[in-house]
C-alpha cells in the first residue's frame, strides 16, 4: 500500500482583509482575508517551516520534490537548499517542479512512482505569487505552504487512484520579467478548465470502475471556489458531497499548495473509509482518488492547520501590505555577503548546529575553534539546537534601515542548551517581554551579495487568536 502519511501546513502571520483593498482603491466592501508573506518570507523559508520545528535532522527521508511556481531563484536547486536546511542526507534524492499550478500534484504523482524504488519521501509545495497593486486578482491571491509525507506504512490516504490531463494557455502566466502573475479572461478560461476538470473527473472513475455512490467527497482546488459546485454537479455529486473550502475566503487561493491544503481541511472533517477525489486545476488538470484510513483520527488530534488560519495579525494598512510584501520598497539593507561565508558558516546560519566541548559540555553558537567555559583545545561535537526557546534580554532598535517598525534583536536562551542571538519577527515590538516564549523561525535575513541570505529568527507560539 502506499500513500500520503501525513501532511504539514505553513501559513504566514500576517491578513490583508480584501475590505483594505478595496478602500485603498475606492471600491465597494467586500469580504475575506488574505495570508501574506512578511518583508522576510519567501518560497524557501516558508517551505522550511511547514516542518523545521518537528524535528531536527529529516535524515531518514530519501527523496525530496520541491513544487512552486515563484521560487527566488531561476538558476540555483531550491529542493537542494531546503534539503540542507533540514538535514537530509546528501544522498537524498532532490527534484523541482515548476511554471505550473499543478506543479505539487504532478510532484505527488511522481513521488509515488518513486515508491517503488524508495521507502519516504517528501513533496513540498510553496508559493508567494507577486500581483500587481491594484489587480482584481490581489483579492484572490495568498501566500503559504504545505509539506505531504508519503510512503508505504502507516498511510492516512490511501492512493487509489490517479488521471491528468494536459493542457496549456489559458488561464494565468508571467513572464521573466514580469512583477505580477496575468489572468486571461475569467469567462474564455472558465469554458476550458470546466470541461478540463469535467473531463479528468470522468476518467478517475470510468478507470477504476468506480461509481458516484463510492466517493463521499469532491474537492476541486481553484481560485473560484464555485467552481467545486460547478464540477460537482455535472459529475453528480450531492450539494453535501461537494467540499467548498473556507481556505479561499481565509487565506485566499494559495496556488501551488493549494491542493494540498484543501485535503488537510478535508481530512480534519473526513471518516476512516472514506473516499475523496480531487482535482486540481493548472496547467491542464490532476486528478486523485484516495482512501481514508484509520490513521486519520491521531491526524486530526496532531494537525494544527485549524491553529494557524486563526493565528493572524489583521494588517489594516493597505501601504505596509505592500511594504510587508516587498512591492513598495522602502530603505534597502544590502550588507556585505559572499557565497563563501555563506558555504563556511551554512552549519551554522542555515542548520542551526551548533559545538558541544567534549571536555565540559558546553554549547557554543556559533562553533568556535576553542572552549569559551574551559579553554579546552579538544575537538567539537555538532548538535543540532532546539527551535523553542526563552527570550533572556532585548533591545529596540529605532534607526534600523529598512525596517517597518523598530527592529527588535533578542538574546533566546534555547531548550536543550545554546543561546542565539537574533531579530525577532511577526510581532510588535511592543509586545515582547523578558521570559517570553519563542520559536525560531527561519527568514530571509538580507540580500547582499546578490543572493537571499537566510537565518533564523524568533517568533510568537502560535495559540489560534489574534496576534498583536
Ligand atoms: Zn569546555
Amino acid at each position: 500500500m502506499i500513500g500520503i502519511t501525513n501532511i504539514y501546513p505553513y501559513l504566514p502571520h500576517y491578513r490583508l482583509k480584501v475590505d483594505s483593498i478595496n478602500r485603498a482603491w475606492n471600491r465597494s466592501p467586500g469580504k475575506g482575508e488574505r495570508a501574506i508573506a512578511n518583508y522576510d518570507e519567501d518560497v524557501i523559508t516558508m517551505s522550511v517551516n511547514t516542518i523545521s520545528s518537528l524535528k531536527q535532522g529529516w535524515d531518514d527521508i530519501d527523496f525530496l520534490i520541491h513544487a512552486t511556481t515563484s521560487s527566488p531563484f531561476i538558476e540555483e536547486s531550491s529542493s537542494d537548499l531546503i534539503a540542507y536546511i533540514l538535514g537530509m542526507n546528501n544522498n537524498c534524492l532532490n527534484l523541482n517542479i515548476n511554471q505550473s499550478l499543478t506543479s505539487g500534484t504532478t510532484a505527488l504523482h511522481i513521488g509515488f512512482n518513486l515508491l517503488n524504488q524508495y521507502k519516504k519521501g517528501l513533496i513540498i509545495s510553496a508559493d508567494r505569487r507577486d500581483i500587481q497593486s491594484g489587480d482584481d486578482f490581489e483579492k484572490v491571491i495568498g501566500d503559504g505552504a504545505c509539506a505531504i509525507e508519503i510512503g508505504t506504512e502507516n498511510i492516512l490516504a490511501k492512493l487509489e487512484a490517479f488521471s491528468s490531463l494536459s493542457d496549456f494557455g489559458y488561464d494565468t502566466w508571467k513572464l521573466k520579467d514580469d512583477v505580477s502573475v496575468k489572468k486571461s479572461d475569467e469567462k474564455f478560461a472558465n469554458e476550458v478548465k470546466i470541461d478540463n476538470l469535467e473531463t479528468v473527473g470522468r476518467e478517475l472513475l470510468v478507470k477504476n470502475n468506480l461509481q458516484i455512490s463510492d466517493i463521499e467527497w469532491i474537492i476541486v482546488a481553484d481560485s473560484q471556489s464555485k467552481l467545486t459546485k460547478t464540477i460537482g454537479n455535472r459529475l453528480g455529486f450531492t450539494p453535501e458531497q461537494q467540499f467548498i473550502s473556507s481556505l479561499n475566503n481565509e487565506v485566499g487561493y494559495l496556488g501551488v499548495t493549494s491542493g494540498f491544503l484543501y485535503l488537510n481541511e478535508l481530512l480534519l472533517k473526513a471518516n476512516a473509509g472514506e473516499r475523496v477525489m480531487l482535482l486540481q486545476s493548472g496547467s491542464g488538470v490532476d486528478g486523485y482518488i484516495f482512501s481514508v484510513t484509520d490513521n486519520v483520527e491521531s491526524f486530526k488530534r496532531e494537525n494544527d492547520l485549524k491553529t494557524q488560519v486563526t493565528s493572524k495579525k489583521v494588517v489594516d494598512n493597505y501601504n505596509e501590505a505592500l511594504v510587508r510584501r516587498g512591492l513598495l520598497k522602502v530603505v534597502e539593507l544590502k550588507p556585505y555577503a559572499t557565497k563563501t561565508y555563506l558555504r563556511r558558516e551554512r552549519e551554522n546560519n542555515l542548520r542551526l548546529r551548533a559545538q558541544r566541548c567534549k571536555e565540559c559540555g558546553f554549547i557554543h553558537f556559533p562553533e568556535r575553534p576553542n572552549c569559551h567555559h574551559c579553554h579546552s583545545r579538544e575537538t567539537m561535537e555538532w548538535l543540532w539546537l532546539e527551535r523553542t526557546g526563552t527570550i533572556v534580554t532585548f533591545t529596540h532598535d529605532h534607526v534600523f534601515p529598512g525596517s517597518i517598525e523598530p527592529m527588535t534583536m533578542v538574546v533566546v536562551d534555547l531548550d536543550g542548551g545554546g543561546r542565539i542571538f537574533t531579530q525577532m519577527t511577526d510581532l510588535s515590538t511592543e509586545q515582547v517581554k523578558i521570559g517570553d516564549r519563542v520559536k525560531l523561525s527561519f527568514r530571509k535575513f538580507h540580500e547582499g551579495g546578490d543572493f537571499p541570505n537566510y537565518y533564523w529568527k524568533a517568533t510568537p507560539i502560535l495559540k489560534g487568536g489574534d496576534l498583536t
